[in-house]
């Protein structure tokens, strides 16, 4: 540290719901953080009653983008990186049977634009996405095929050798939701108020073990407001009397105060109970 983080997401909010308070705990100290974000989110639905507007609908993408900028000051990002696909929507949706819908573009053309945009910007820690099982949108599942072939392209002096000098990404995580804080702050909200918003999860989730994997947790005391404010910032996105936002912050840190990262890649090794997404980076 404080070396260069690159974060990659499917759409507008996603750097905001996950990972965004270690984001900023890095800024802070130092750390440089570019957003590399697929898509302009023009297939969300307006998911706040007071945005409901056939004005912010007609511009969705302007709109989101403006949002977008909000958020990522919000959180400290020193640079965005539109890659200006399009949403893909959920299958069986206009949106996705769209020609110009990321999940439609050729991906080794996809992963090249990346592989560029590592070997200019440098990162030594990257954040992509796991296997995503629980939220299959097709966005955020071909976030994570090229996240988990990045490391190496980006490596490999003789792939795209247009693109740029080689670069070693040394860490490659992505943000996870684990079971263990979703049951810790569902048995928090149980206590203290007598309902959880995670009911609807736990059910659906009801028979699925963790599962096993290399799990770096890092504490966010002091932060979570950041990441809520940074959400908030996506009017369209987030109903402010919603889901996200269901836990008390001060529930959140004094039961679970992590976020957690699941290493997807290292050039540099990985230790059990790592809690510094740059432990070990040289
Ligand atoms: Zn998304």
């Amino acid at each position: 540290m404080p070396g260069t983080l690159l974060a990659l997401h499917a759409h507008p909010d996603d750097e905001s719901s996950k990972g965004a308070c270690t984001v900023a705990k890095y800024v802070a100290q130092g750390t440089r953080a570019v957003l590399v974000t697929a898509t302009g989110g023009e297939a969300g639905d307006i998911l706040n009653p007071e945005m409901d507007s056939p004005e912010v609908a007609a511009n969705l993408a302007e709109v989101r983008a403006a949002e977008l900028a909000d958020a990522a000051e919000i959180i400290g990002y020193n640079d965005i990186v539109m890659l200006g696909y399009r949403d893909s929507g959920m299958p069986g949706s206009d949106a996705n049977e769209h020609p110009s819908a990321f999940c439609r573009q050729p991906y080794d053309d996809v992963l090249e634009r990346l592989v560029g945009v590592v070997r200019r910007e440098r990162p030594d820690v990257v954040l992509g996405y796991d296997a995503h099982e629980f939220y299959p949108h097709p966005d955020h599942l071909r976030v994570h095929e090229l996240s988990m072939a990045l490391a190496t392209a980006a490596a490999d002096e003789n792939r795209y050798p247009d693109s740029g000098d080689p670069w070693q990404i040394q860490k490659l995580y992505a943000p996870v939701f684990t079971l263990e804080r979703i049951t810790v702050l569902h048995n928090a909200m149980l206590e203290s108020v007598g309902e959880s918003p995670f009911e609807m999860w736990l059910d659906r989730l009801d028979g699925i073990e963790e599962p096993s994997r290399k799990l770096t947790s890092v504490d966010v005391t002091g932060l979570v407001d950041v990441g809520r404010d940074a959400l908030r910032a996506h009017r369209t996105q987030v109903d402010p009397d919603g889901f996200w936002f269901a836990v008390p912050t001060d529930v959140v840190e004094a039961v679970y105060p992590w976020e957690d990262f699941e290493l997807l890649h290292s050039s540099v090794g990985w230790n059990e109970g790592e809690s510094d997404l740059f432990a070990g980076v040289v």
